[in-house]
């Protein structure tokens, strides 16, 4: 893909809505961030926002989750169970692609943030890539030849069920699964096990190693499965937390225990490295989903990276 049409993306988090007017990083016409509220005055903020812009080709829209993204699907388009109170049920997609009219894409704010990276960011040229993001939840986008990897609904690998960390028996904080690896590892579960932000905590606090050995099994998990080429760690947990990339590759390398060819422990910082578009990661992804969207409804090809 040469050129990138102009799109209209809203990246829809949990507590704030970014909207883009844009065909690129470099090319950003207008950016409103809205506050997340009830889903109706959301809604209506964003359409008002909208409604300002025009000459757009498609829209997209990278939203928090769990939602439904299966085309098939009656509630194709709408958030599913999800605990943010009001939210689950409502439909997002369908609102905005029947008041636009055009080619509208939607998936979740972590593979619009995968499908970022691998465009014009950290893991930019690469296809095949995956993008981990570790804050108040853990969410893990996986793209393999330029298109997220979709099937019953979108990669849920935040959820996977770490090895322990030997002698741990903290029962985790997940309200599925217990100690599954967002249950371990993510920033709520780490406030709640020690009482302290992630943020606040030492570089030598025994708890981040734990934290440490399970993010390492899930790039384990993912070298396996999803094949990426390369990794890229964000969200908050991952943000001013330096000492955190090396005890996790090192925990990754570890716990593979050679069986993959991976660049070699001395490479491994191209190859488990954080994102490089910051806050645009999200909006700029939305507009690479509306992307899609437009390719899909045209019949041309649909690789974007
Ligand atoms: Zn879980």
């Amino acid at each position: 893909m040469s050129e990138t049409p102009l799109v209209a993306g809203i990246e829809l988090g949990g507590t704030k809505v970014i909207c883009i007017l844009a065909s690129g990083p470099d090319a950003i016409e207008d950016r409103v961030t809205i506050p997340t509220t009830r889903p109706d005055d959301t809604m209506t903020a964003i359409e008002a926002t909208i409604d300002r812009w025009s000459g757009f080709a498609a829209l997209g829209i990278a939203s928090f989750g769990p939602i439904s993204i299966d085309r098939r699907s009656h509630d194709y388009g709408h958030i599913t169970a999800t605990p943010k109170p009001g939210w689950t049920g409502v439909d997002v997609a369908g609102r905005l692609a029947r008041r636009y009219g055009v080619p509208t894409g939607f998936h979740t704010d972590v593979v619009g943030a995968a499908l970022a990276e691998a465009r014009w960011g950290a893991a930019a040229g690469l296809a095949d890539i995956a993008y981990v993001t570790v804050g108040t939840g853990i969410g893990v986008g996986v793209i393999a030849g330029g298109r997220p990897v979709d099937g019953l609904t979108h990669a849920e690998l935040g959820h996977i069920r770490p090895v322990r960390w030997h002698g741990d028996e903290w029962i985790g904080s997940c309200p599925f699964h217990g100690a599954c690896l967002e249950g371990l590892a993510s920033g709520s579960a780490i406030a709640a096990r020690v009482g302290t932000p992630a943020p606040d905590l030492p570089a030598d606090h025994p708890a981040w190693d734990g934290v440490a050995h399970a993010l390492g099994q899930l790039l384990h998990t993912l070298v396996l499965t999803g094949v990426p080429r390369r990794i890229v760690m964000g969200g908050g947990v991952m943000v001013g937390t330096g000492h955190l990339f090396p005890r996790i590759r090192a925990a990754m390398l570890a716990s593979l225990g050679g069986y993959v060819p991976l660049p070699d422990v001395t490479l491994a910082d191209t190859f488990v490295v954080p994102p490089a578009l910051g806050g645009n990661a999200g909006p700029l992804g939305a507009i690479l989903l509306g992307v899609q969207a437009l390719e899909e409804s045209t019949g041309s090809p649909l690789t974007i990276v």
